[in-house]
């Protein structure tokens, strides 16, 4: 039974994120998870890259790394890499993980790094006063695209189940029960869980509102079985609806640092004269 409370890992940083941001539900409902998984504060990291949602670590009393942009993703795989004992968490919005960071997305899934990423999606720039992004839809008219944005959106499940990330759920921030539950799913999962979180921005993209993702958005269907890949697929790639909850689940494929440990078994040691020596031949 925990003994830790949610407001144990807020820091005294007081998020500067606009009243009424989905961001806030996230950050409320990482600080639950963490208190019900009851982790040490010594024991988290949470990494960021650039934009309003990656504000996210000042306002957590753990560690935390608010990177470049973009970079989400590498420097989460780099602290686990090196100290895979801590908990380390990736956190960002739709701009820099699909656009700027979009190269880093599908290798950290197929290679199974053992973290989640939060994506909180506002299919919008918030941070540089409201672009479109790489996930909003066609016609979406903002001040940058008076005469609504031309590009078909990325659709983030089904590019990480295609990438096979061994994890994909997603949340939405006006649903708090589910998204504390998703969250202390993927926090847990033994390898790369994705989560992507639709949070609404009601400053720059007041196009996609609260009203507008409760309309959009259904609960999976309790038949669907989470380790049925195509199943997943199908579901995920709906156009009609924004399905929520859990798509996918793998638990029996190898993280990237069991793998590393069974090669570094399966090879004699070297000393570093015979390292370099090898190299010689
Ligand atoms: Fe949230 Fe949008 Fe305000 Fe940024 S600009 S803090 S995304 S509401």
């Amino acid at each position: 039974m925990s003994t830790r409370k949610p407001n144990d890992y807020k820091s005294n940083v007081k998020p500067i994120w606009c009243p009424g941001c989905g961001d806030f539900a996230v950050l409320n409902a990482m600080m639950r998870a963490f208190a019900e998984l009851d982790w040490n504060h010594e024991d988290i990291v949470v990494a960021s890259g650039i934009g309003c949602s990656s504000r996210f670590p000042a306002f957590l009393k753990t560690y935390g790394f608010h990177g470049v942009h973009g970079r989400a993703l590498p420097l989460a795989t780099g602290i686990k890499l090196g100290n895979p004992a801590l908990h380390v968490i990736a956190v960002g919005g739709d701009g820099d993980g699909f656009s700027i960071g979009g190269g880093h997305f599908p290798h950290a899934a197929r290679r199974n790094i053992p973290l989640p990423y939060v994506m909180m999606d506002n299919s919008i720039y918030g941070m540089t006063k409201g672009q479109p992004s790489p996930t909003s839809l066609p016609g979406l008219r903002v001040k940058a695209s008076p005469y609504g944005s031309l590009e078909p959106p990325l659709n983030p499940l089904v590019m990480s189940l295609a990438a096979q990330a061994t994890f994909v759920a997603r949340a939405f921030s006006g649903e708090l029960k589910q998204l504390i539950a998703i969250l202390i799913e993927a926090l847990q999962h033994p390898g790369f869980a994705f989560v992507q979180v639709l949070s609404p921005c009601v400053t720059y993209n007041t196009n996609y509102t609260y009203d507008y993702y409760r309309k959009l958005t259904a609960p999976l269907p309790e038949e669907h079985d989470t380790s049925d890949w195509l199943s997943a697929m199908r579901w995920a790639s709906d156009p009609q609806k924004q399905y929520l909850g859990i798509f996918y689940r793998d638990t029996s494929r190898p993280n990237l640092i069991e793998q590393m440990e069974q090669v570094r078994q399966s090879v004699p040691a070297m000393s570093l004269e015979q390292i370099v020596d090898s190299f010689r031949r």
